[in-house]
């Protein structure tokens, strides 16, 4: 993976894959409309998910609909949409090409070319694809293998890319109250074998908001790489996907249930107080875990004929924290919190709590 452990700089990090981030440290979220509908509809769209945290935007111009008579994107226009809301936001834009013979004008205005899951074995616009120098999204087809899928990988290798980002966007199976069923245990396979990124699409996966929150969350909790989510600021009037996208305040609430939405755009003091809730809960849990943990070496340590006291172990802890601050915590911070935290495993060791 780019940044994890390679001789990467972090000029290099940040410019690669189209400057999505990934190689960063922080899931790479991908968001915006399933279709580009209008300029209030990507540009409203790309500034919400931008100031919830948003890493790039996602939106089609061209559409692989079902049906010859659905809407089937803007085409030129879309792109020159995506394009401005990139101006106006900085967000990469990563947008589906679905024949070769848009691939010069797609990739004129795109930073990361999408393939879509009907296109995973068209293996001769995985090849033109490949060619193009720029990177490229490979979505999982609709019931593709894990070998097809990393089959296909090797298409767009060929022509020399060796920026493919890889996305589950569900897969068919028996069960009709999902569009279609994530299926994680591939998605971390494709992560071990391939060595490309690979985000998860929940949207497409689900089929419905409700489960998209969950899903989101279990994918990054299984170490993939990030998320692409569908957005639109008037679902139910969407041109396509209308049952699946997430409204702002949807699309808001997942980030933050994620962490990753930006303390800025918590609009309330009850918004904030619930937050700092939620995060003194999780401090509390691991705090107690931390003083059974400091308990238990304090054991040892006795049976071992040792000091429960090593000056020499805390400073290396407490040198080791102060490196790692961040700007929501300095390194003046940092000393103290710990030498609170570890004058009180000091007592719990020593039995006088
Ligand atoms: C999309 O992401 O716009 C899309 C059409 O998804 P999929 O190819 O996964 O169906
Ligand atoms: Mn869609």
């Amino acid at each position: 993976m780019a940044g994890k452990g390679s001789a990467m700089s972090m000029h290099e990090v940040a410019a690669s894959f189209g400057g999505l981030g990934f190689g960063s440290g922080r899931p790479v979220i991908i968001a915006g409309p399933c279709s580009v509908e209008s300029e209030e509809q990507i540009l409203s769209s790309a500034h919400a998910v931008k100031a919830a945290g948003a890493t790039a935007l996602r939106g089609g111009a061209f559409k692989p609909r079902t049906t010859p008579g659905s809407f089937q994107g803007l085409g030129e226009a879309g792109l020159k949409l995506l394009a401005e809301a990139r101006r106006q936001t900085g967000l990469p834009v990563v947008t589906e090409v679905m024949d070769a013979g848009d691939l010069d004008l797609v990739a004129q205005y795109a930073d990361v070319l999408q393939i879509g899951s009907r296109n995973m074995q068209n293996f001769s616009l995985l090849k033109q694809v490949g060619w193009v120098g720029k990177p490229v999204m490979l979505k999982r087809g609709l019931s593709a293998t894990l070998a097809e899928w990393l089959g296909a990988v090797e298409y767009i290798k060929v022509g020399g890319c060796s920026q493919v980002i890889l996305c589950e966007r569900g897969i068919r199976t028996f069960e009709t109250y999902t569009r279609n069923t994530l299926d994680l245990s591939i998605a971390v396979a494709a992560r071990a074998q391939s060595g490309c990124p690979v985000i998860v699409d929940p949207s497409h996966a689900a089929g419905r908001p409700d489960l998209i929150p969950a899903l989101s969350e279990a994918a990054l909790s299984a170490g993939l790489d990030g998320l692409m989510i569908e957005v639109h600021p008037r679902p139910q009037e969407a041109l396509s996907d209308a049952d699946q996208q997430l409204d702002f305040p949807a699309f808001q609430s997942v980030m933050l249930r994620l962490r990753l939405l930006p303390v800025e755009a918590i609009g309330t003091v009850d918004g904030c107080r619930s937050e700092i809730d939620r995060i003194d809960d999780e401090i509390l849990a691991l705090l107690g875990r931390r003083m059974l943990t400091a308990k238990r070496v304090g054991a040892l340590k006795q049976q071992m004929g040792l000091p429960t006291v090593q000056p020499d172990r805390e400073r290396v802890v407490l040198e080791r924290l102060s490196a790692l601050a961040s700007p929501g915590l300095g390194p003046c911070e940092v000393r103290a919190v710990w030498e609170a935290i570890m004058g009180c495993a000091r007592r719990v060791q020593e039995r006088v709590v």
